[in-house]
Order: structure tokens, then sequence, then C-alpha cells
């Protein structure tokens, strides 16, 4: 590689083994978020500058810097992966922001040893930041690089350069406006994290409907049309680019709020921030050499399975060229569209059911491509020149594709392979008379290997349509030549639970059919042809797993204590009868929580005091002895009862749920506690009240429960805890522990009420992590609270079944934890492995991080699971 006039030489920062970005274990950097470049396993400690330059930014932690060459390229080194969160630990800067510097100068000093051991991998990365005006032309094939000597890569202006300049912003806007008026214009900066990807693109024009208006969008010298997403994601926007809109029509004023509105909201939470990949560094740079028949990849859902290979054939069918004439062929086209758009409604709500939000957000983004005005347009303009639909709908998706493809954008190229996987469902909805089902399910196109044995399925690259509806019994992991750890079917693949490896290159399209394989996801290698030594190892490290499944379980029905002797009670949470005899299998100690609503969501009339009478007394008795702790109802919020005509609410959540509803109907927590009262069990039944928020409403119903009580003559002792569930209660738990017998907290909504995030909302649903610090302090004030006045604490939300989260709740003083009963065999076994004295010591300090990542990090380094 030579330097030009138009070229730059950036010559490696660090000695070390240079790996491709898609070998970093964060997705963040592996999909070229941050821009293309490369990456470096260190062997010295010491960046130095890869080219002249001035320093453009110095993180004020010292990890990360970036450096403005004088042609204008800005070049981001980054040490090590979420070295963030060590607050300049371990890190010394040479220089000062704004220094110009030369190349091979010392920039940052690490102290390699403290790094690797707090962060989660020292690899460092360097990357093109203004990918949108410079773009990497070459890269050195070299394995291993010697800092300020090798050349790794060259960098080359783009046609592009300099045509992101912001324009300038034009004047405010009315907000009415005549048909036949100039356009009306506003410059936005574009806040959504990733630039102008597919969902802000399809927010954008969603947010536009039921406005008479026309929206184009202007950035880079190119301009698109709302109505087109492929033309919107095609402008190659970046976060952070000002774009121009320009809006016409009766509504144009109300949509250029509306659109300027979406374009500047950001959306943490997308694909690439949600789904942490535990990607093991590819082995061959970091190693060095493979044995033979081990090729490289990256992880995108972990887990060891073996099988034969099995390559996926794509099923699209080959379209006649010549029509039918062209209305025939239009309405061939339209049924087969609306057949496909069936099935991913159907498919978006099957995922939606199982909670799986971010594959539901791929099926409902498939959609919006789907109705794409500037694809139906192209197809329907060859159909008219006399091709049949089919034939017409694949050039118009190939051609679409091909641009996005030929974009330096990955994000862009993602969007390729979900216009070619669209394309095939309507080629297969078209093979099939009348549309019929959209297209096969996928299982359908995987044979069982002849000794019935699970196949690893292999492919280019799969697509969301081909694992819809996989039958998880038949295939043992899925493997592929591209593709990424944050791909739409590698997020599906770590949902289906199935081991997956990306990224294996054209090793692995060498392998034929039928190669016995070892696809090892859990540490990036997928071993061909394996000799018996090595199945041996893998089949053992399967088994040993089986095995330790069955020993949790077997264990399951012991007390759980700590390695230092603390006993920990493991309870279940249950809704029904069913449920209780599963906990009773499982293993449970108790039951720490019974939703009596979900026992009568769905009946005709409220429930009366006899009602509830038969029904826990059904469930007390199954339970062989256990105590349970029965929760009054908690209705309102997302739990509608069809019995209860309540007037509609604006914010349900944060209405008439839980206790409150006895403001506007005290029969029906009378009749519950009356029949509650009345149980007769074996062991103690202890009365839990929702939606707390202040000591006088616990006080208020500890009175209602004693007198009522003594009218039915039953045990005026009965315990009353108090769900901490609201910020106001775990603030105020001190006084609140003064008369409640125990507490147990709601993570779910303690979560929900703390960061201002719906629970229900899917696109939050990736933020809602309840090991966010702010959550946990709510949590450590309960117990600290509790501990005054010497009451238990247990933790029935999500939270307790969380194999990260259970140390830090036994530090911060949780003594029960309630979990899912298939969940209770599992987490005796995790309190069985953590020293009590260690939990308590560091769980305090997770108070003091910044945000959720960086108390899971910090978990996974202190307990690993
Ligand atoms: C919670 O909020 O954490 C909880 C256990 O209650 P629910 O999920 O029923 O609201
Ligand atoms: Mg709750």
């Amino acid at each position: 590689m030579a330097e030009t006039s138009e070229t730059l030489l950036l010559r490696a920062p660090l000695s070390g083994v240079l790996l491709p970005l898609a070998a970093v274990p964060d997705p963040v950097f592996a999909e070229g978020l941050f821009g293309d470049g490369v990456a470096i396993d260190p062997l010295g400690d010491t960046v130095v500058a890869p080219c002249d330059g001035v320093v453009l930014h110095l993180a004020a932690t010292g990890h990360a810097l970036t450096l403005q060459a004088p042609c204008g390229a800005q070049v981001l080194l980054h040490v090590g992966i979420d070295t963030v969160s060590l607050r300049g630990q371990g890190f010394a800067p040479c220089v000062a922001q704004g220094a110009a510097v030369r190349q091979g100068d010392a920039l940052i000093r690490f102290d390699a040893e403290r790094v690797a051991r707090q962060a989660r991998s020292l690899v460092t990365v360097m990357a093109v930041a203004n990918g949108n005006a410079f773009a990497v032309a070459a890269r050195t094939d070299a394995a291993v690089a010697e800092s300020g000597r090798t050349v790794v890569l060259q960098v080359r202006a783009t046609d592009a350069a300099g045509a992101a300049q912001a324009p300038a912003p034009a004047p405010q806007v009315e907000s009415t406006h005549s048909a036949d008026a100039a356009p009306l214009r506003r410059t936005v900066t574009l806040a959504c994290a990733g630039g102008l990807h597919a969902r802000p693109a399809a927010r954008a024009r969603a947010a536009m409907q039921g406005l008479e208006a026309t929206v184009t969008l202007h950035y880079g010298g190119r301009q698109a049309s709302l109505a087109s997403l492929v033309a919107l994601l095609a402008l190659a926007a970046d976060e952070g680019a000002a774009v121009e809109l320009a809006a016409s029509g009766r509504d144009a004023g109300a949509a250029l709020d509306a659109v300027a509105r979406e374009l500047q909201r950001t959306d943490a939470g997308e694909e690439h921030a949600v789904f942490p990949v535990s990607a093991a560094p590819a082995p061959a740079a970091a190693g060095g050499e493979l044995p033979p028949g081990c090729i490289a990849g990256v992880s995108a859902a972990p887990g060891i399975a073996i099988g034969p290979l099995h390559w996926w054939r794509d099923a699209a069918p080959e379209p006649d060229e010549a029509g039918r004439g062209a209305d025939a062929e239009r309405a061939a086209l339209q049924a087969a569209l609306a057949a496909v758009d069936a099935r991913l409604v159907r498919d978006s709500a099957a995922a939606s059911a199982r909670r799986a939000h971010a594959e539901a957000g791929i099926f409902a983004m498939h959609r919006a491509l789907l109705q794409d005005p500037a694809l139906l347009a192209a197809a329907e303009t060859l159909i008219d020149t006399g091709k049949s639909a089919g034939f017409a709908w694949r050039d118009a998706t190939r051609a679409e594709a091909a641009a996005l493809s030929a974009m330096a954008d990955r994000r862009a190229a993602d969007r390729a392979a979900d216009l070619i996987d669209l394309g095939k469902r309507v080629l297969r909805a078209l093979a099939r008379t009348g549309g019929g089902e959209g297209d096969a399910p996928a299982d359908a196109r995987v044979p069982v290997a002849q000794d019935g044995q699970p196949v690893v399925l292999a492919a280019d690259e799969f697509t969301p349509s081909d694992l819809s509806g996989l039958d998880r019994t038949r295939v043992a992991a899925l493997v592929m030549v591209r593709g990424g750890p944050t791909a739409h079917a590698a997020i599906m693949a770590r949902q289906l639970g199935i081991p997956c490896l990306v990224a294996l290159g054209s090793a692995l399209e060498r392998l034929p059919d039928a190669t016995p394989v070892i696809a090892d996801a859990d540490h990036a290698r997928l071993h061909a042809s394996p000799d018996q030594h090595l199945l041996a190892a893998a089949a053992s490290t399967i088994t040993l797993r089986a095995q330790q499944h069955q020993a949790d379980l077997r264990a399951a029905h012991a007390p759980a204590s700590t390695r230092d002797g603390v006993h920990i009670e493991v309870a279940a949470n249950i809704g029904s009868v069913d449920d209780a005899r599963a906990a009773v299998a499982q293993g449970a100690d108790a039951i720490g929580l019974l939703r009596t609503e979900l026992l009568f969501l769905h009946g005709d009339a409220a429930p009366a005091a006899a009602d509830h009478t038969a029904r826990c007394q059904a469930i007390a008795d199954a339970l062989e002895g256990r105590s349970a702790i029965v929760r009054t109802l908690d209705i309102g919020g997302d739990k509608d009862a069809a019995w209860l005509r309540l007037p509609a609410e604006d914010n349900p959540a944060l209405g008439l749920r839980g206790v409150r509803l006895a403001q506007v109907c005290p029969q029906l927590l009378d009749d519950q506690l009356r029949g509650l009262l009345a149980v007769r069990a074996s062991a103690p039944l202890r009365i839990l009240l929702p939606m707390v928020s202040e000591p006088g409403e616990l006080l208020h119903w500890r009175a209602r429960i004693r007198a009522l009580a003594a009218e039915i003559r039953a045990d005026a002792g009965i315990e009353v805890g108090v769900m901490i569930e609201v910020p106001a209660a775990a603030l105020l738990a001190d006084q609140l522990a003064e008369h409640a017998d125990f507490f147990s907290i709601g993570t779910n909504d303690l979560t929900q009420y703390t960061l201002a995030m719906d629970r229900c909302q899917p696109e939050l649903a990736a933020r809602m992590d309840a090991l966010h610090p702010a959550v946990l302090r709510m949590i450590a004030a309960t117990c600290e609270g509790a501990a005054r006045h010497g009451r238990r604490v247990g933790v029935c939300g999500a939270l307790a079944g969380d194999a990260l989260a259970v140390p830090v709740l036994l530090g911060l003083g949780v003594t029960e934890l309630s979990v899912d009963a298939a969940l209770v065999p599992a987490t005796k076994a995790r309190v069985r492995t953590l020293a009590h004295a260690d939990c308590r010591q560091r769980a305090p300090e997770l108070l003091r991080l910044a945000s959720a990542a960086a108390v899971r990090d910090a978990c996974r380094r202190y307990w690993p699971a």
C-alpha cells in the first residue's frame, strides 16, 4: 500500500495480532457502527498515532481518542471493550485534546494487565469515524502488526466527501400550508442511534399517517420521498447528519413537525444495543494457528452441538419470465403480497406473544418494506412490459437490494438481505395457487439426518423467514458463511435458544453436506470432521450440561444455602392449581407469590367470597405443606378483568391498580379478604398487598383484615406484607416496615415506575433492565428499611430468576427469591455457588455504577454465571 495525494496510510497504533472488526466481541464495533477499520489484540501498552494529525477528541476517561488527519479523515482509536466503565483507571493519556501529533507519537499508555483483568476485552479498534466522507480502500493481509511500522489500512476520500455539510437552517414554518405554495422546509439533525436506518425511517413514515402532505428528505446531494423506505435507506444518513425536510400539501406544517419529531428521537435500545453478544474473538487471529479442520467465526448465540452439516437450499422457485397479461399478473402479485402480509402479521403476533419484541419488530419492518410504493411501482412497470408477477417482483427487489448492498453502510447491507428475504417470501406465495399461506414453514425444508440426529444447518446467511417456524428439535445449531452477531437471524437464533455461529467465511462454504461437525458457539469455532478426541470432548461437554440440569433438578428438593451457610428460600410464583403442582415438582420451598387476579380474569362476574375460598383452598391443598404468600387482586394497568367495568383511564398503569381499586370497589377486596381468611391450610398463608405507596394504606388494610377476621371468627394474626413496587414504598420502607410483617419486591413494576418506562412498551423492552443502578438503590433502601425492624425481604419480580442478579440481591439483603417454577432448580444451584459475605461486600459498589449494562458487566466479572 502506498500513500498518494488521494490516500492516507494508517500504521498500526499498537503491536499485536490483527483481527477483522467482525471478530470484536462487541456488536457495536463488530457491525462497523463506529466505522470501518481493524482491530488489534495488543501485545504492547502504548497507543501511538497511526498518522499525523490533530487530536479532535480525547475521552475524559482516557480510553479513546479521535485523530483528524490533514486530509480530513477522522480516525477513532478505542482501547479495549467497555473500558469506559473503568472511568479512567488504568489509562494515562500522553496528549491533550487539540494537540498536533506526528505519526508514531505516543497517545495513550495503559496498564494492560489491569485493564485486561477488569474489562471484557483488551481488543483495540481503529476505525474511520467519518465514513460518509472517507472509506477504507485497502487493508493489510498481515496477521501481526508492529506498532508504528506496519501499514494496516489505506483510506481514501469518497465522492461524498464534503457533501455532508449541514445546510443552513431554514426559517420557522407555519402550521398550515396551501397546496400550491412553495414547499415548507426545515433542517433537522438525526438523533436516532445508527442514523436513518429502517426503524426510524419506518416510524417517520408512520407519523405522517392521516396527514395530507408529501415530505421529501434531502441529504448529501440526494433526495428521497418519505413514502419510500428503500429510498430513505439509500440516503445513508448517519446519526448526527443534518437532513433537510421539504413538505407540501394541506397539512405540510403538521407533517414537518411529525417527521422532525421522529427523526430527532434518540432510539437507544435498537437491535445493535439490545442484544449483548458473547462473541469470543476469532481464535484464528488471536491464537495465530488453528488445528486442522477448525474454522474461526463469531458467536451469535451460545451453546455447543454435534451433528451432520446440512446446507439450507434456498427454496425460492424460479419464476417464468413471460406474464399472462398485465391484469392477471397484477392481481396475482396483489394476492401474493396480501398473503405474505397476513403471514407476517401472524409471525409478528406470535413473536410478541413470546415477548420476543425484537423478532416482532423485524417482521413489522418487513411489512413496511412490503408496502413500499417504490418497489411496487418498479414491479408494476415490469409487469406492464409483459413480465410475470414473480419475475417482476424478483427483479424489483434485486435491483433495490443491489443498490443498498453497494453502499458502504453495513446497516444498509442488512436491509438488502431483508429485501432478498421478502423477494423469496413473495415468490413462494406466488408459486402456490391463490397465494395460500404465504410461504411454507421453514422446518418443512429441513430434512432429518438418516439416523434421526438433528442437523447443523448451514447457509450463506439465514434470513428471518428462513427461520420463522423452524423446528427446534430438528436443528442442533445454525452456522453461516457471512452474517453478523446482530443480524436479524442471529437475534432469532438467540431467542430460539439454538447455538449459532456467523462469519465462518469461505472455509465453511467448502464443506459438503453430511460433513460431521461440532458447532462450538461458546468458543466461536466450528470443527469439521473432528477426530475422536474432539468429538468425545464435545459430547462430554454436552452431556455435562444436560447432567448439570438433571443434577440441579435432583438437588432442587433440598434447601439452598450459600457456601458460607446462609439459607435462602427459593419459592415459586404461581397463578393456578397446575402452577402449584409444578412448583412442588420443581422443588420450590414455598409459594412466594400467588397472583390471585389470574384466577378470575376470565370470569363473567366478580368473584364472591366463596369463590376465593374454593380456589385458594385447592391451591393450598396442592402445596403439600408449603407456605404461600397470597397477593390480593392486582387488577388494572395491563391486567383487565372483563367483569370489572371501570371508566377508561388515560394512564392505567398510574391509576386504579392493586389496593387502590378499593377506592371505587370496596366490596371487591372485602369479599376476597373474607374468602382468604376462611381457607384452612396446613402451612401459613400470608396476605400481600399490591401497589401500596404509604403507611396509612397499610394501616387501613391491617385494621380491615382484623375486623373481617373477627366477623367470621378467623385467625386475626395472619401475616400481612407489602409489595414494594412503587418508588414511594421503597423510599418509605423504614416506615412501612414498622407495620408490615414482610416485604416482597415486585421488580417488574418497580423498574417500570423507577425508570418511567411502560412495561408493555415493546420499543423500551430492552431498556427495562431491573439491574439499573437506580432500581438497585430502591432495593437497597427497601432492605435497609426492613432491617431496621427485623423484617424479611423477598423478591418476586423477574429479576429474582436472573442468574446474574442473584448475588446482587443477596448482597443487598434479600433472603427469599420467588421465581417461575421451571427456574427453581437453577436458582437454587446458583445460590449454592455464592459466598454470602462476598455478595454483601461487593453489591453496594454496584449502586455507584451508571447503567444497567455496567452493572451486568461487573456481575459477570465478580460472579461469573
Ligand atoms: C412485579 O411487579 O414485579 C410483580 C411481581 O407483579 P406483577 O408482575 O404481577 O405486576
Ligand atoms: Mg407488580
